[in-house]
């Protein structure tokens, strides 16, 4: 039996709209919604990212203020940009687009931006309240694979999960928020013996590591719930196997995930597709971090 496919767009669509109207509402009252957004030198994968989260602030009402920084920016330079923006009252959300250059330390920027305007959820003081099982701005990514599951109305709690990768932004919190639903949570990493025992026992498969095909249909159990985070760029190939080639005869690529997928969703309950899956909705949860965090910030000022 095949399996029913998530679609990110349908889920990314639901929350921007009540984002749209719960920002609108925000508003009325008198509060800024503002998302700054910070590049360092130019890449464009970036460019596209950074387009796309604009037109979907666009859509929902939030104000967008881009800025691009040379690559020869220092840490301290970016670190002194950041407290302007932590103690001006306008700015609700800042995001910090990555890769950052070799000089920058991440680790070091994402502990300067202040937590409550943290819309990426990767200040150490978010991760921490991650642990205590109280989050409060939680990394998009991990959310929106929840996000997905949860449309299925796959009951979570009880259920065996495997999350595979174990980064600080995507595997980790993604465990976390598994456990807070109770589900019973394995973590596996590039040490992992025997991955496939871990997969074909697991009811949810969630997979974050950037390797195309690591999931094969054999590695997962019928009927469980398959979501592929990963994004790789692979040659593309014609119905014969044979690589494609765009008119100045460079070869054409596409993007895929981590898990096998057109043999996959033979054999998996549910499963999403790359693209089109958790990519959408990544970026309407960086729309409801962005609204989540003005709205602390308002109920701050509304105390004072
Ligand atoms: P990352 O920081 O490179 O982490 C990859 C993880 O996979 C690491 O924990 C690594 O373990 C683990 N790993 C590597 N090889 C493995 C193997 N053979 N078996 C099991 N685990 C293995 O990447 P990331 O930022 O978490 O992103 C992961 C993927 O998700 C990438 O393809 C990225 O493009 C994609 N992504 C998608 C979205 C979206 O919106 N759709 C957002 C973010 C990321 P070690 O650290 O121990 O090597």
């Amino acid at each position: 039996m095949s399996a029913e496919i998530i679609r990110g767009r349908p889920v990314a669509d639901r929350i921007l709209e009540q984002t749209r109207v719960d920002v609108a509402t925000l508003r009325e009252r008198g509060h800024s919604v503002r998302l700054v957004s910070i590049e360092v030198d130019e890449n464009p994968a970036v460019a596209v990212y950074t387009r796309n989260q604009r037109r979907s602030c666009e859509q929902v009402g939030i104000d967008f203020q881009g800025e691009w920084l040379p690559a020869e920016t220092t840490e301290d330079e970016l670190v002194e940009i950041l407290r302007g923006h932590n103690e001006d009252a306008a700015v609700t959300g800042i995001i910090i687009q990555r890769p950052l250059p070799e000089h920058i330390n991440e680790l070091r920027i994402q502990a300067k931006i202040h937590p409550d305007k943290d819309v990426e959820g990767m200040n150490p003081a978010n991760l921490g309240m991650m642990l205590y099982g109280r989050p409060n701005l939680v990394p998009c990514t991990a959310l929106a694979a929840i996000e997905l599951l949860a449309s299925t109305e796959l009951d979570i709690a009880g259920r065996d999960a495997v999350v595979v990768g174990h980064s600080s932004i995507v595997g980790k919190p993604v465990a976390f928020l598994l456990l807070d639903r109770f589900a019973t949570t394995t973590v596996c990493h590039i040490a992992t013996q025997n991955l496939r025992a871990k997969t074909r026992a697991a009811d949810i498969i969630i997979v974050a590591v950037g390797r195309p095909k690591l999931i094969s249909a054999d590695m997962i159990k019928p009927g469980a719930a398959v979501i592929d985070i990963g994004i790789n760029r692979v040659p593309a190939v014609d119905d014969h196997g044979q690589p494609i080639h765009d008119e100045n005869g460079r070869p054409k690529m596409r993007i895929v995930g981590d898990v096998d997928y057109e043999a996959a969703r033979e054999i998996a309950g549910f499963i999403t597709p790359v693209p089109g899956g958790v990519g959408p909705v990544t970026v309407a949860m960086l729309m409801r971090n962005t609204y989540v965090a003005a709205v602390g910030q308002a109920q701050v000022m509304s105390r004072r």
